[in-house]
């Protein structure tokens, strides 16, 4: 399979619309080519500040307009958010994530201390990746000249389905801040939700987006929706594992070098379901020990490294230790 970025809607429609059992073998074929299927990028995601944010998106309990349990917390110290990255390299993980419920960056002492953040972690050697909200390109570069390595902003949905799910921002602020990613020479990692009463449309529409870029981001996290008590999405049916894995297998197969990233929605997944997920073409997934992914429940790593175990399948080493 070649790298291809001049994917048409009809082309991806067709791969999704595959019989299951065969999509998931094509993915597989794909999978092989490009990536050691006995390993998984096992990632850690931290909150470094939460709730209270401003913006509307309406199946996050961070966004301070819904009624939610969670609770608001300012940002962490650094040696809080040093002391959690050194945990979660000794317990495997290769990448750490920081997640700051911020609608965009501002150029103020937070962001000094996120930017000290980013250096600390850098210097553990794991891959250190941030989602901070919208961002400038001098932003960005100030990220990366601190050691940044990844930056989380997911297109959520399609641009059609967008401003049915969010209406504080556009999905071209989405764009903007990626390209802005893009420019400061830090990896992207950018991917949605599925479970957001999109229909198939849209998610073939999400997949031709991130497709067709210029460059595929190197991360597609592929999210099935948490339904948050308190949010404008708590009445959602839940997502079907079919689905999680037809959006898994056709990512995989359009963006084949891409790590594709099973992410919110285990918790809901047994180890069977996970297997296939991996099957898929599905090689990275978030792990910590506080069983939170945000502010969102997520298998313990116990029960994740037990899985790894059952599936053979390896924590990969980060793209800096495999330099050394
Ligand atoms: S998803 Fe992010 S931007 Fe949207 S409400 Fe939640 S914290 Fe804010």
């Amino acid at each position: 399979m070649e790298i291809r970025h001049n994917w048409t809607k009809a082309e991806i429609q067709s791969i999704y619309d595959t019989p299951l059992l065969e999509l998931i073998h094509q993915a597989s074929i794909v999978h092989r080519q490009y990536h050691n299927p006995n390993e998984v990028q096992v990632s850690t995601l931290l909150s470094i500040k939460t709730g209270g944010c401003v913006e509307d998106c309406s199946y996050c309990g961070q966004a301070a307009r819904y009624h939610t349990d969670i609770k608001v917390q300012r940002l962490l110290p650094l040696e809080t958010v040093l002391g959690t990255a050194q945990k979660a390299k000794e317990a495997g993980s290769s990448r750490f994530c920081m997640a700051a419920a911020w609608r965009e960056v501002r150029d103020n002492r937070d962001f000094d201390k996120v930017l000290d953040m980013v250096k600390g972690v850098n210097e553990m050697g794991l891959e250190v990746c941030c989602t901070l909200g919208m961002l400038t390109e001098e932003q960005a570069k100030r990220l990366q000249e601190a050691g940044l390595y990844a930056y989380n902003h997911n297109l959520d949905t399609s641009e059609d389905h967008y401003d049915k799910i969010i209406s504080t921002r556009t999905f071209s602020n989405r764009i903007n801040t990626i390209d802005n990613v893009r420019k400061a020479g830090i990896t992207v990692c950018s991917g949605g939700i599925i479970g957001l009463g999109e229909n198939d449309t849209d998610r073939i529409s999400m997949l031709h987006t991130l497709a067709t870029m210029e460059k595929h981001p190197e991360s597609v996290p592929i999210n099935a929706l948490v339904r948050v008590k308190g949010t404008p999405m708590e009445e959602m049916p839940k997502v079907e594992t079919w689905d999680m894995i037809r959006m898994i297998a056709t990512a995989r197969i359009v963006m084949p070098t891409t790590m594709v990233r099973l992410s919110a929605g285990r918790i809901e997944m047994s180890e069977y379901e996970q297997a296939m997920c991996f099957m898929a073409g599905a090689n990275s997934m978030f792990s910590g020990d506080n069983e939170t992914l945000l502010v969102t429940p997520n298998p313990s790593l116990s029960a994740d490294q037990m899985l790894l175990k059952n599936l053979g399948l390896r924590p990969m080493l980060s793209k800096k230790e495999v330099e050394v």
